[in-house]
C-alpha cells in the first residue's frame, strides 16, 4: 500500500487520459455522447457514471472525478465535492433532513445555513451541552472540531455516543483538523465535511467544499441531490484543487507543527507580553480526548485574546509576515479580527492561521508587534 503523500499524487493515475504530468484542465461543460446506441447513459442513471464518459459537468466531469478518487484514495472513504464548504454542508443537511439539529457555536456561515432551515422548515435547534433526550430517530448533531475561530478541541467520542443513543446522525466539520491531524471516523462520526477552500486548497485561490461518506449507497444519493442542487465542483476550482492535493501532507504537517510551536512560544514569553490576555489552541488543552483524537498533530489555526479592542484592531497593521483578511488554511499566514467576519465575536479576539513561512519569522513578527 503506498504512503498517503503518494496517494495524493498518484491516487487517480487510473482516471488520467492524456500523458501529460499536470493533467489538462477540461473546460466542457458537455461532453458528446458515443456513435454506439448501446454506450448511452440516461441522465437519471449518472451516479453511475465514475470515470467512465461524463456527460454534463453539473454531473461530473474529468477534473471533479480526479479530485473525488484522489482524495477518496488518500482518506480512504467515499468523497462528494462541491462548489463551496456551505454548499457541502447544506447538501449534508439536506440529506438528513433533520426536526431537530444539536449545533455549537461554530462556523457562522453554517449556523447561517441551519437558521434558513428553521426559518422555511422549522428546523428546532438545540445547543451540544443541551439534554440530547431533544433528539429523535434521523435527527442530526453537527459538531465543529478544532471549533471555529478558537482552534479547540469537542469530544467527539462522548457526543457521538449520546446522539447514537438517541439514534441521531452525527455530521464532523473537520475543516480545522484535516488529515492526517484526526479521523473524526475513528470517533464516531457518520459524516464528515471540509471547506476544502482551506486546507485541501491551501493557496488562498479556491473555494470548494468536500464530504466524506463510508457507503456507496449514501456516495450515491449525495451525487444524485448534487446533480439537482447544482452545486458540483467546478472545472477550473477541480484544476487547482489537484494542483494543491500534490503537496497537501507537506503544507498541513508543517502547518500544524508551526502553529504548535508559535502557540508555546507565545505561552512561554506571556509575562512579557501584557496585551496578550489569553491563547486559544487544543494545544493547551489538557482533556484527555484531546491528545486521542488529534494523533496527528493539532490545528495550524489558533485565537489570541488581547486587553483592548483598540488594540485588537491595530496588530494586524502592526505584523509584516500576515494578511490582515479572513479566511484560513492557505500557506500565507492570515489574521483576523474576528469581529468583522463574526458579529457574536468578542472585539479583543484575533484568529490566526498560519502558513509555511519560516516559523522562526513568524514567532518573531508576533512577538514584535504585540509588545510595540
Ligand atoms: C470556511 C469554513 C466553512 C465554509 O466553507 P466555504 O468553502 O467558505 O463555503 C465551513 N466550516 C468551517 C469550519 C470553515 O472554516
Amino acid at each position: 500500500m503506498p504512503g498517503n503523500a503518494t496517494k495524493l499524487i498518484h491516487g487517480a493515475d487510473e482516471l488520467i487520459r492524456v500523458p501529460d504530468v499536470a493533467p489538462p484542465i477540461n473546460v466542457s461543460t458537455t461532453f458528446a455522447y458515443s456513435d454506439d446506441p448501446s454506450q448511452w447513459v440516461k441522465a437519471a442513471d449518472a451516479t453511475s457514471i465514475w470515470g467512465e464518459r461524463p456527460i454534463y459537468s453539473r454531473e461530473s466531469h474529468p477534473n471533479s472525478e480526479l479530485v473525488e478518487q484522489t482524495i477518496s484514495s488518500r482518506v480512504g472513504s467515499y468523497v462528494v465535492a462541491y462548489s463551496s464548504g456551505l454548499s457541502a454542508f447544506n447538501a449534508a443537511i439536506t440529506h438528513f433532513n433533520p426536526k431537530v439539529l444539536a449545533i455549537g457555536h461554530g462556523y457562522h456561515g453554517v449556523t447561517g445555513i441551519a437558521d434558513i432551515w428553521t426559518r422555511n422548515h422549522g428546523l428546532k435547534q438545540i445547543s451540544l451541552e443541551d439534554d440530547f433526550s431533544q433528539l429523535n430517530k434521523g435527527d442530526l448533531v453537527h459538531v465543529e472540531t478544532p471549533i471555529n475561530p478558537l482552534g479547540t478541541v469537542y469530544d467527539l467520542e462522548t457526543l457521538s455516543r449520546k446522539a447514537h443513543e438517541r439514534g441521531a446522525f452525527v455530521l464532523v466539520d473537520a475543516t480545522f483538523g484535516p488529515p492526517p491531524l484526526q479521523d473524526p471516523f475513528k470517533h464516531g462520526a457518520d459524516m464528515v465535511m471540509h471547506s476544502a477552500t482551506k486546507y485541501f486548497g491551501g493557496h488562498s485561490d479556491l473555494l470548494a467544499g468536500l464530504l466524506f461518506v463510508k457507503d456507496k449507497k449514501t456516495r450515491d444519493q449525495l451525487v444524485e441531490d448534487r446533480v439537482y442542487l447544482g452545486t458540483n465542483i467546478a472545472n477550473l476550482e477541480s484544476a487547482l484543487l489537484l494542483r494543491s492535493l500534490k503537496t497537501y501532507e507537506l503544507r498541513v504537517s508543517k502547518q500544524s507543527q508551526s502553529a504548535t510551536a508559535i502557540v508555546s512560544y507565545l505561552a512561554e514569553h506571556q509575562k512579557e507580553i501584557p496585551h496578550l490576555k489569553k491563547i486559544y489552541h487544543g494545544s493547551l488543552q489538557k482533556d484527555d480526548f484531546v491528545a486521542k483524537q488529534l494523533v496527528g498533530g493539532h490545528s495550524p489555526v489558533f485565537a489570541i485574546e488581547v486587553d483592548s479592542e483598540e488594540f485588537a484592531k491595530n496588530l494586524p497593521g502592526k505584523l509584516n509576515y500576515f494578511y490582515h483578511a479572513t479566511s484560513l488554511g492557505g500557506v500565507e499566514s492570515l489574521i483576523e479580527w474576528r469581529a468583522l467576519s463574526d458579529p457574536t465575536c468578542p472585539t479583543t479576539l484575533l484568529r490566526v492561521s498560519i502558513g509555511v513561512e519560516d516559523v522562526e519569522d513568524l514567532k518573531q513578527d508576533l512577538f514584535q508587534a504585540l509588545t510595540k
